[in-house]
């Protein structure tokens, strides 16, 4: 109980990466302080959420919502101050009170945000993938420069850090590591025959087997882009070869994911999925504190599978390895692609399979260039957009039309 209290910014409270840190965050009150929380949509829960936390700053995007949220909590004699806007997300998440900030905020809408928390060197705790995907390089940059802690929240990369030897410097060969196994669930359609992919809806992609999570990680999941976004991940952050890291589905979710070494040990995670667990041990690193999730019963899971990825019938995985191999552009026009693709499905304008079609055609159709400032991320994170919406508009929706019940 000699720890320091920590101050945290939340970006994306109300989400489910949000909502189960602040669960994290309640169970144990004497280490974490709440000083801002942000969120787009659920403003109803961001109110709830500063009437029981009481930071002093929440952030919305459309003035509409800052002035009824105002107004509320002045109604109800909270003293949260309420900003309003894209900027304000970088504000809070560099404010000098802060010291640790949990990035979940979905897709690269959390670009900024993030990495500003990394320029102002804080701990960061990062759910949000795309952020990394998109900016990889300038991402890590911004953290050796600031002396900014980087704790990975997302499930698998926690795990290999927890596998990883503990202050592990320099190339991952010099501490003995051969190959990087992440673990995948292979989502609700791993034992679908290809013929019936077609026709699969937005609420039979969205209902994962194992985890609960927002609309779009969920999709991502059902097509393993999740998966293919993890692998690009993996490789910033640890500094893995694309040939290092492999994809191992366990429809159990139970390994979270193993780091092999050199003398042949392989050293896994496990626990139930939660992702209070990865939260918890982020938060407390390098203590460990109670997380809420169920501790794991190895007897009543009685058995763990393992089999290798269908490239054939998940593309998205393949896609991702070849946008690696190519270059940072094609690895922001994949992003980007799939985030409209993704976007349009869930709107039922694009059926499940246009989503690797959609993809594929966006990131051949964007030409290699040097990525070296975040507006140059952001310009061809544009373009891979108009490109996918045309392609939405045009020749991929008649086939989409046909496939949708
Ligand atoms: P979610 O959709 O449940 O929540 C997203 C949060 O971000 C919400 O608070 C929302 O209001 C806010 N938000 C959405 N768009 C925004 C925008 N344009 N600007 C500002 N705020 C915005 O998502 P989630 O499932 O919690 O996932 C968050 C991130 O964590 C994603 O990058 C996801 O890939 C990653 N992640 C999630 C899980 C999981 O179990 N949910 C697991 C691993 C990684
Ligand atoms: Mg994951």
């Amino acid at each position: 109980m000699s720890e320091p209290m920590q101050y945290l910014t939340i970006l994306g409270s109300t989400g489910s990466i949000g909502v189960s840190t602040l669960d994290v965050v309640a169970r144990n009150p004497d280490r974490f302080s709440v000083t801002a929380l942000t969120a787009r949509t659920r403003i109803d829960l961001l109110f709830e959420q500063c009437c029981r936390f009481k930071p002093g700053y929440a952030v919305v995007l459309e003035a509409d919502d800052a002035a009824r949220l105002s107004q509320r909590l002045r109604a109800a004699a909270v003293e949260t101050k309420v900003l309003c806007g894209v900027a304000a997300l970088e504000t809070v998440a560099a404010l000098p009170e802060v010291s640790t900030v949990m990035a979940a905020i979905v897709g690269i809408a959390g670009l900024r945000p993030t990495l500003a928390a990394a320029t102002a060197g804080k701990r960061v705790l990062l759910a949000n993938k795309e952020a990394l995907v998109t900016a990889g390089g300038l991402f890590m940059s911004a953290v050796r420069a600031s002396g900014a802690e980087l704790l990975p929240i997302d499930s698998e990369h926690n795990a290999v850090f927890q596998a990883l030897p503990a202050n592990r410097r320099g190339p991952l060969a010099e501490s003995g590591v051969r190959r990087i196994l992440l673990t995948a669930s292979g989502g609700p359609f791993r034992t679908m025959p290809a013929a019936l992919m077609a026709q699969v809806t937005p609420q039979q992609a969205v209902a994962h087997p194992n985890w609960s999570m927002g609309r779009k990680i969920s999709v991502d999941s059902a097509t393993m882009m999740n998966k293919g976004l993890e692998v690009i991940e993996a490789h910033f952050l640890f500094g893995a070869t694309p040939s290092m890291i492999e994809v191992v589905i366990h429809p159990q979710s139970v390994i979270h994911s193993l780091v092999e070494y050199c003398d042949g040990s392989v050293l896994a995670q496990l626990g139930n999925p939660d992702m209070r667990t990865p939260i918890a041990h982020a938060l407390g690193y390098p203590a460990r504190i109670p997380s809420g999730a169920d501790f794991l019963d190895l007897a009543r899971i009685g058995s763990l599978d393992f089999e290798k990825p269908d490239l054939v019938r998940f593309p998205c995985l393949r896609l991702a390895y070849d946008a690696l191999a190519a270059g940072p552009a094609a690895v922001i026009a994949l992003n980007a692609a799939n985030e409209v693709a993704v976007a349009e499905f869930l709107e039922r304008r694009i059926g499940f399979l246009d989503i690797p079609r959609l993809i594929e055609s966006v990131v051949s159709g964007t030409p290699n260039r040097s990525i070296t400032t975040i507006a140059d991320v952001e310009s061809v994170d544009l373009e891979a957009r108009s490109l996918a919406l045309a392609a939405c508009s045009g020749g991929l929706s008649p086939r989409a039309a046909g496939g949708l019940s």
